[in-house]
């Protein structure tokens, strides 16, 4: 496949930066001089910064938000969850028709930001000149930036980052993939439904990254393995040459290093995480210590060592997830003016956009057995569920594990069908603390894939479900 069928599938995702273009406007809408002293400076402007700025000036707070990119958004929205779901939306389509199954001044200023004092941020811009804002706040939401693999050089054309593989020039004959985290599967579909052969090479047993129940993970890999793509999992890559047009991949058995393999490809995704990002920041000056990971440490209301300099989302501790980092920069500010300040994480659901999709929230199996908690299980197939089958999508089922003495539940496992907008009812009654018994006994339209969550929860309070 070509350039053109590419520019149909990109030209995607031009329409989604011009309607978040459009949300972030908003930020413009309480213009404020910065020769005034401000009441916050938010340092980036991804979905922690952004949305931190927005609350912050709905509150009544004069706001500046500082962002070194031309584009707002951060990586959630310029290389991150948005431009990858377009992607993975528009690979889908193409998948099916091919197998016939049919700123302004005053809150927004364009430039790198330094804390320089503890009530001073200066902004540098592109042609070298600065401007010093006095403010009373300061929030870093700094992010975070791709993991380099030690030896392997990103060019982002032949040896790609997740950036370079959302917008590879053609559709490689061979891609392998280092890493079958989220983004490494996601990225992995992609390619794989457009034409590529996909290979994932994981060191750890089990693919999905951290925090996927197990048997999920399972079910998963036979899914995607039946879609298609290739997995080495237990597998380690030790080095990769370019040679000609294609890359020579070195890998060997993450116990046994007598057992050697070379693989070849066209395209070779690094897809080993991310890293906070807290470059130039100032934060030694400022006498602000990170941890071993790189991240800012916070209390629990998101202060650093300096009580009025804040962090929040990915270039501090917990999942690097867009909706943490919004729900923190709501918090954090609600805090400053004085608001109470708390988060579960234990309720922040993740989701892996493959199809089917995965999303979870709350414990695996595994946490529970290796935290000595007493469960029961309850679990529906999407085989027996009516609209999952009418729309031929059977694969997968829902999992829900709940306390044994007191049906509290402690985590939903959802793969199959919308289990990315299926999981937020989960994570809806686990943060209210229902039992199974009480969703279980709430009506839910029919027919509904919505109704597979339903039963799995009458399977864990009940102990059966009425379609199985
Ligand atoms: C391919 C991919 C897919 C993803 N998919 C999902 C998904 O489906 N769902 C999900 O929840 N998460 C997803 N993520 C993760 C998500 O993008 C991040 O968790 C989220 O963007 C973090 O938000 P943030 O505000 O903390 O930081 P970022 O979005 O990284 O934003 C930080 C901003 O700060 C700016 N900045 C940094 N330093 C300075 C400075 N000194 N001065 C001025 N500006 C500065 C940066 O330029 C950037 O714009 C994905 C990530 C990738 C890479």
């Amino acid at each position: 496949m070509q350039c053109s069928l590419w520019n149909v599938v990109s030209s995607s995702i031009k329409p989604n930066l011009k309607y978040n273009k459009r949300i972030l406007s908003n930020l413009h809408y309480r213009l404020y001089s910065t020769s005034e002293e401000a009441d916050l400076v938010v340092i980036g402007s991804g979905p922690g910064g952004y949305v931190a700025a927005i609350k912050a000036t709905q509150l009544g707070l004069k706001t500046v938000c500082v962002e070194k990119n031309p584009t707002l958004g951060g990586t959630c929205l310029n290389v991150g969850c948005i431009p990858s779901k377009a992607l993975l939306n528009n690979s889908h389509y193409y998948h099916l028709a091919h197998s016939g199954d049919l700123s302004n001044r005053g809150i927004e200023i364009k430039g790198h930001g330094k804390i320089t004092g503890a009530n001073q941020v200066t902004a540098t811009k592109d042609d070298g000149s600065t401007e010093v804002i006095s403010t009373k706040n300061i929030l870093i939401a700094t992010g975070s930036e791709v993991t380099p693999f030690p030896g392997i050089e990103v060019d982002e054309e032949q040896i790609v980052s997740s950036t370079g593989a959302l917008s590879l020039k053609q559709v490689p004959k061979r891609l392998i993939v280092i890493g079958a985290g989220v983004i490494g599967l996601e990225l992995g579909s992609v390619w794989s439904r457009l034409g590529s052969e996909v290979t994932a090479i994981e060191f750890l047993p089990s693919i999905g990254g951290v925090g996927i129940d197990g048997e999920v993970a399972k079910a998963l890999q036979k899914i995607l393995t039946k879609q298609g793509l290739n997995f080495k999992l237990g597998t380690k890559v030790t080095g990769a040459q370019k040679e000609g047009g294609t890359i020579k991949v070195n890998i060997e058995d993450a116990k046994d290093p007598n057992k050697k393999e070379t693989l070849e490809c066209e395209v070779l995704l690094v897809c080993v995480g991310r890293r906070p990002y807290t470059e130039k920041l100032g934060l030694e000056e400022m006498g602000i210590e990170k941890d071993q990971k790189g991240r800012i440490p916070v209390n629990s209301v998101f202060q650093t060592v300096i009580p009025n300099i804040y962090a929040i989302g990915d270039c501090i501790h917990g999942p690097m997830l867009a909706h943490k980092a919004e729900d923190e920069g709501i918090v954090c500010v609600e805090g400053i003016k004085g608001g109470p300040v708390h988060i579960d994480y234990n309720c922040v659901p993740s989701v892996i956009y493959t199809h089917p999709e995965v999303g979870w929230v709350g414990r695996t199996e595994e946490d529970l057995k290796g935290e000595g908690v007493a469960y029961k299980i309850g679990k529906f197939p999407f085989m027996a569920n009516s609209r999952a089958k009418t729309n031929n999508e059977p694969d997968g089922f829902v999992k829900v594990l709940a306390d044994k003495a007191t049906d509290r539940i402690l985590g939903t496992h959802i793969i199959g069908p919308s289990a990315g907008e299926l999981i937020n009812e989960a994570v809806l009654a686990q943060e209210y603390g229902a039992s199974s018994e009480d969703v279980a006994r709430v009506c839910h339209a029919h027919p509904t894939c919505a109704e597979a969550l339903r039963e799995a929860n009458l399977a864990s309070y009940f102990g059966k479900p009425i379609n199985f």
